[in-house]
Order: structure tokens, then C-alpha cells, then sequence
């Protein structure tokens, strides 16, 4: 238990909803924040207040539109296709800079609030050539926030080298893999749960939870 105030990453979906459950067994107090970057699913938003009410927590959504002007991806245009890109091999679904952002305004939140832990769902197993999801980023990223508001913030990854086998077992163990299954909304298509089948984001959700199951899991 490490007895302190932390700032969730949270965007409503599998990975951030265990880590949200996570902060909410190894800290005292827990606060959420969600990234309106105009995402093409306003659902996403709307699963983060649900979440964040359903369970006591103190929820700040910020504007991030700035992102979307700068860096469209399939996440926020329509008109672009979930693809991966042959030039840079990585998925259209990257957003350029997103991580860098969106720790920097956390960080100047938990300072705001006298909170020093943050905690984000980023992970290098299955990062899918996403630069800033790598464990050096958030490094660099944690010295960064240090230097520039002079304050001793503790990032916190605990799904940095699981895969999503693993990432299922751990929201079990803390005995929320239900939740986790039926409320988070992870797919691309706007479905929550088991999502749409069909999307890069439900494929790689399915194929860890089957795997999780076949293992024995959640029996
Ligand atoms: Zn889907």
C-alpha cells in the first residue's frame, strides 16, 4: 500500500479500467482523467463518467482538441480507415505525440490536486510500434515532469510488460474481471464489452482474453 493520492489515465477502456482498479487497491485516494481529443466515439467519454460515478471517483475530462487539429488519426476522422500505414508501419489509429501530451497534463493536474503518483495503462508488450508506450518514454517522460514543476512525480505502469493474457489475470485477481469484461469499451466500432469482433482493437482483446480462459482463467 503505498498510501498516497494518484491521478488515473483513464479513457474507459481495458487497459486503463484494470489500472483504475489497481490505483484503487494500492492508494488512498484516486482521481481519473479522461482526453477529449474528439475521438470518433463519443461513447468512450460517456464510459469514462459512467465508470468514474459507478465507482466514487473524482473525474476531471480535459479538451485536448489541439491534438486532433495537429495529429488526425482513425481515431478522430471517419474519413481515415483503421489500416496500418506502409510507410511508417505504424497503425492509422497512432496518434502522434498523444502519450507525451496527455502525462504532461496529467502531471500538472496531480500537482494541482497535491497528488505526486500518476498512473497510466501504456505497455510495451503489445504496443504495436507505438513509440510513446515504450518503458524509456515514460522514463524520460517521468525525469521530464520532475525537472519542469521541480516535484518528485511517480509514474506508475503496471501493465508495461504484461501481455493481454496477463492483463486479464491481473483484473481478475483483483477480482474485477467481470467488470472489466462487461463495462470497458475498447473496441474502435463504439461497442462495448465484447465489442464488435472485428476492429484491430477487439481482435487483440479477443485473442488475450481467449488465451486467459484457455489457461484456466476466471473459472
Ligand atoms: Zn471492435
Amino acid at each position: 500500500m503505498l498510501n498516497k493520492k494518484v491521478v488515473v489515465v483513464f479513457s474507459g477502456g481495458q487497459d486503463s479500467t484494470t489500472c483504475l482498479f489497481w490505483a484503487l487497491k494500492e492508494f488512498d485516494e484516486v482521481l481519473a482523467v479522461t482526453f477529449d481529443y474528439g475521438q470518433r466515439h463519443k461513447l468512450e467519454l460517456e464510459v469514462a463518467k459512467a465508470i468514474c460515478q459507478e465507482l466514487g471517483i473524482e473525474h476531471h475530462v480535459l479538451d485536448m482538441s489541439l491534438l486532433n487539429q495537429l495529429a488526425p488519426s482513425a481515431l478522430t476522422r471517419d474519413d481515415i480507415a483503421i489500416a496500418d500505414n506502409p510507410e511508417t508501419g505504424l497503425p492509422s489509429t497512432f496518434v502522434e505525440g498523444r502519450n507525451m501530451i496527455f502525462l504532461s497534463f496529467a502531471g500538472i493536474l496531480a500537482k494541482v490536486k497535491g497528488a505526486k503518483h500518476i498512473v497510466t495503462g501504456v505497455c510495451e508488450t503489445d504496443f504495436s510500434g507505438y513509440p510513446d508506450c515504450r518503458d524509456m518514454f515514460i522514463k524520460s517522460q517521468n525525469l521530464t515532469l520532475n525537472l519542469s514543476m521541480d516535484y518528485e512525480f511517480v509514474i506508475h505502469t503496471p501493465l508495461m510488460w504484461l501481455d493481454k493474457a496477463q492483463t486479464w489475470e491481473l483484473a481478475d485477481k483483483l477480482g474485477r474481471f467481470d467488470y472489466v469484461r462487461e463495462k470497458t469499451l475498447t473496441c474502435y466500432n463504439g461497442i462495448i464489452g465484447s465489442g464488435c469482433g472485428e476492429c484491430p482493437a477487439c481482435h487483440l482483446r479477443s485473442r488475450g482474453l481467449d488465451e486467459y480462459m484457455k489457461n484456466g482463467g476466471a473459472s
